[in-house]
């Protein structure tokens, strides 16, 4: 949820000429599809290896990919320029790119292969002030599951705000004069 909160405060303040409903999808689904490597879980693919959780779907190669290709189903779907598509295909990476160097802030769980498939090593950063997140619904839907939310409300709910409301007042300001 965080990281699709991140997602659309990053497409709100990027200045982009036309959003509309694929716009806002994209921005909130891009930053979370990283995660989607749990269905390795039940595939039996491990945590550690390239394709487990926080693997190859979590680096930058990835992001790049990811995003290069969102932008271009957008050329496909939507009548936009090439001008239009190449800052969609910018603003695309970079919200793929998000979700792992977040996931670096929590507490717990492997690291994040943040260059993979160059380098395989899981990183983290050095302050790491985020609850992890369990994996999985069920376990989601507990007291650790809230006790997360929070964390994450706590640690990104202000710069989040902070962000939307200054460009708001930013763009208020200077469409008046
Ligand atoms: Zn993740």
């Amino acid at each position: 949820m965080t990281h699709a909160a991140v997602g659309l405060a990053i497409g709100y303040a990027f200045p982009i000429v036309r959003r509309g409903p694929r716009y806002w999808i994209a921005c909130a689904l891009l930053p979370v599809i990283p995660d989607a490597d749990v269905v390795g879980f039940p595939l039996g693919i491990a945590y550690s290896e390239l394709l487990g959780h926080r693997g190859l779907s979590h680096s930058l190669v990835f992001a790049a990919v990811l995003g290069l290709a969102a932008a271009l189903l957008f050329r496909q779907t939507e009548n936009r320029s090439w001008r239009q598509i190449r800052h969609l295909a910018m603003l695309f990476m970079l919200l793929a790119a998000s979700h792992g160097p977040m996931d670096m802030l929590t507490n717990g769980g492997l690291g994040i292969a943040l260059f993979s498939p160059f380098d395989p090593g899981r990183y983290f950063w050095d302050w790491r002030p985020i609850l992890v997140s369990p994996i999985g619904l069920k376990n989601f839907l507990s007291p650790w599951g809230w006790a997360v939310v929070m964390d994450e409300v706590r640690w990104f709910g202000p710069p989040i705000g902070l962000l939307v409301s200054t460009i708001a007042i930013y763009r208020k300001i200077t469409r008046k004069v």
